[in-house]
């Protein structure tokens, strides 16, 4: 008998941080690799920032803080989500963790028992499925096809819901497809949600700032009757390239929000002191950086999406947000490496393009949706140039 928990052999180990360190172990033994499996800005965390962060540790802010987080951090998250998203939220409907991530996770543990629904649109971000069934409930994968922008379209949506239904997933910007809902998307979703009242949103924000040329909107503000039912998240990680510091935030109804603080006290008590002092500095400080990385960004995804519509087998739509492209690779399926075997699946190409070309991207089986490979162009222009070179000779070398 395993000495493991029953409840983790349902959940199966990130596709991407599996790419990853696959990726790394080539690049240790001196294979040239170039990973753009990642899912994290390669910018350094902006100057302000870190001195921040630097400026807490000499000035003691070094010792445990509230569960929730520091008062000063919660006061400027909830100014933030009034300023940039019109939501009015009390201090004490905002709680603080170790990353987006920790907050998704808290909120799913600290509500669902068993049996209860989360409808997931895919292709979706790889955790939130097995962070649903780690937490006891049951993910309800809801296609969302590429003609129709990789979005959930609300008859599909109505379609779905039952009354165990407790949570619907939003991620917009999505990872991995950069589709970004409008407030129309939104409010016609919302038009659906209002018929079943047991169904609350996780409205997963975290890349709110890297949008190219369209508004974002979140749940709430899109249906402001709605906000007792919607838990807003977001965080530092994708906006401000602070993935390591690890802070995120969630704010909605109060009593789901001290549910989450019951969690995280008992488990890591509250993310890093430190952290939480450069947040603050990057929620209420200058941002002016953020139109540095989304222009970068954007001249990155066209570079991308151009070289890769040229690839044989391979296309993909130019994405709204994020820094992702979710790429078709149907085309390539059943054909042959020049080794003679068969590419079965986006996982057999995912592998191909590692082993043979010395290129790491994630297949789309890990987003819960099949023939694709999503690319992260987080990485220079050079190496997307390589990548890019090299995933063209990879097309054309089967047959
Ligand atoms: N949500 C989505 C959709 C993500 O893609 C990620 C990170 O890849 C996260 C949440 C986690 O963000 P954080 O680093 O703040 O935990």
């Amino acid at each position: 008998m395993s000495f493991i928990a029953k409840r983790l052999a349902a959940v199966r180990p990130s596709q991407t941080k599996a790419m990853t360190a696959a990726a790394a172990v080539l690049k240790e033994k001196g294979v040239d690799v170039i990973a753009l499996s990642q899912g994290e800005p390669d910018f350094d965390t902006p100057e302000a920032v870190q001195n921040a962060g630097i400026a807490a540790i000499r000035n003691g802010k070094t010792r445990y803080t509230p569960v929730a987080g520091v008062k000063p951090l919660r006061t400027v998250i909830r100014e933030k989500l009034s300023r940039d998203n019109g939501l009015d939220y009390d201090v004490d409907q905002i709680t603080v963790g170790c990353g987006a991530k920790q907050i998704v996770f808290n909120a799913l543990f600290a509500s669902l028992d068993p049996g209860d629904e989360v409808i997931i649109p895919a292709p979706c971000w790889v955790s939130y499925p097995d962070m649903v069934r780690l937490a006891g409930g049951e993910p309800v994968l809801v296609p969302c096809h590429e003609h129709f922008g990789f979005k959930l379209k609300p008859q599909d949506l109505e379609a779905v819901i039952t009354p165990s239904t407790k949570w619907l997933i939003l991620n917009s910007p999505n990872n991995p497809t950069g589709a970004v809902y409008s407030k129309t998307d939104l409010a016609a979703l919302a038009e659906v949600l209002r018929k079943h009242s047991q169904v609350h949103v996780l409205a997963d924000d975290i890349y709110e700032k890297l949008v190219y040329d369209v508004r974002f909107a979140t749940m709430a503000e899109a249906a402001p009757d709605l906000i007792d039912r919607v838990l807003t998240v977001n965080g530092v990680s994708k906006s401000s390239a602070m993935t390591g510091w690890r802070l995120g935030y969630g704010a909605g109804p109060k009593d789901l929000i001290k549910a989450m603080n019951t969690i995280e006290g008992q488990t890591s008590s509250h993310t890093s002191s430190i952290s939480q002092y450069a947040a603050i500095e990057a929620i209420a400080g200058d941002q002016s950086y953020i139109e540095t990385f989304v222009s970068e960004f954007r001249k990155r995804r066209d570079f991308v999406v151009e070289k890769i519509n040229e690839a044989e087998g391979l296309k993909c739509r130019t994405p709204d947000g994020a820094f992702y492209v979710f790429v078709n690779c149907e085309g390539v399926i059943g054909k042959f490496t020049p080794q003679g075997t068969i590419i079965a699946d986006d996982l057999d190409f995912a592998m191909y393009l590692l082993e043979q070309f010395g290129v790491a991207v994630v297949a789309g089986s890990g987003f819960m949706a099949s023939p694709f490979i999503r690319i992260s162009y987080a990485a220079s222009i050079e190496e997307l140039q390589q990548a890019c070179d090299r995933i063209l000779a990879a097309c054309e070398a089967l047959s």
